[in-house]
């Protein structure tokens, strides 16, 4: 039989905007927690003010693990399920502005992922419909995963990251300085995530990842690769071989001058296959429970590789 559903006290915070609401046992282990539900983006950043300490919740599905299993233990929670603000896309002049809030899901329609397909092709390999669903591109930020999907496309496209905080205002940041270290960012207290922008695809984007099956799986490797045929450039950014995602510009300057920028093809085999090796060079695996630092190494080669045949024989 189903358990019964908690029982719930609701309230208004003292500006009456955002509701609260105080779950009562047995509901888990935010029993007890106080949490707030602003309807606005203003009304979530005057409540961090207020109390920096909160601790913020998207969808959850990183935070409600790392509380089920007693890692965190938040005083209060700023819920910013209900800021429609945070949610969904729009195009501004060449680039894709997408809401901190917006879902795997929503990363996956076809309108978003013909304009960064390397965005999609990651939110396609993220956890279950369920995850998808629920979880945020924010979300994926917020915790900083060395293993997160979407962190090496935003690294191997460059992004930018829109912040705010009621105090300080809005300032941009690149995703680099953003996501310092494993499970790190450079967040001030009271200030959130509130979007993403990355250029509009201007030529074939790959992401390719390992894991030990294919689905519901969090990668052992990961690797995002970005063609802009117009700039003639190639960005690339590795997963889970460091604590940070990896580039090395070196590495893409080596590629961008050996490409056939004109003729559409790999001049050569032995450019991808460089490629990969250089990629795996520049890589810093550490061994642990999934996998050694050798077949991590190792699979960078095969994945950047193959990343690049893909991007460029597909044109
Ligand atoms: C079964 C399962 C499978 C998963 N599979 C994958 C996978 O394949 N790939 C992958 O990358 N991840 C995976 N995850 C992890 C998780 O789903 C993602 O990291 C997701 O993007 C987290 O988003 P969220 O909205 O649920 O974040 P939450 O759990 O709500 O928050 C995560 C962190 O970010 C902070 N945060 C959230 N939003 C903001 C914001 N706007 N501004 C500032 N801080 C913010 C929170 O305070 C918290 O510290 C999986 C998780 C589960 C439970």
């Amino acid at each position: 039989m189903a358990p019964p559903r908690p029982a719930r006290r609701r309230g208004r915070s003292p500006t009456g905007n955002t509701e609260v609401v105080h779950p009562s046992p047995p509901s888990g282990n935010l029993v007890g927690v106080p949490t707030l539900l602003p309807r606005s983006l203003d009304g979530a950043l005057g409540a961090l003010a207020d109390d920096p300490a909160l601790t913020v919740l998207a969808g959850g599905t990183d935070l409600m693990v790392d509380v089920n299993y007693g890692r965190r233990r938040p005083a209060g929670v700023l819920s910013l399920r209900r800021v429609g603000e945070l949610r969904g896309w729009r195009v501004d002049r060449h680039e894709v502005v997408i809401g901190a809030g917006t879902t795997y899901t929503d990363l996956l329609d076809p309108g978003l992922a013909r304009l960064v397909p390397a965005l999609a092709a990651a939110s396609r390999t993220v956890g279950s419909p369920q995850i998808r669903n629920t979880g945020t591109l924010g979300g994926n930020l917020g915790t900083a995963s060395p293993a997160g999907d979407t962190l090496p496309v935003l690294f191997a496209l460059g992004a930018q990251v829109e912040l705010a905080s009621a105090a300080g205002g809005a300032r941009t940041v690149p995703v680099a300085e953003l996501v310092i270290g494993p499970k790190l960012t450079s967040l001030a207290p009271g200030e959130l995530v509130t979007a993403v922008r990355v250029p509009v695809a201007a030529g074939p984007q790959e992401f390719l990842k390992v894991g030990v099956r294919n689905a519901m799986v969090i990668a052992i490797v990961s690797c995002a690769l970005a063609v802009d045929r117009e700039r003639r450039t190639v960005g690339c950014a590795l997963g889970a071989v460091g604590p940070v995602p990896v580039r090395d510009p070196a590495v893409e300057d080596w590629v961008t001058a050996r490409l056939d920028w004109d003729g559409g093809r790999l001049s050569h085999q032995s450019v991808a296959e460089g490629f990969g090796r250089r990629m795996a060079a520049a890589s810093r695996p550490i061994d642990d429970h999934r996998a050694p630092a050798a077949y991590r190494r190792h699979a960078v080669e095969v994945l950047a590789r193959r990343a690049l045949e893909r991007a460029w024989g597909s044109s």
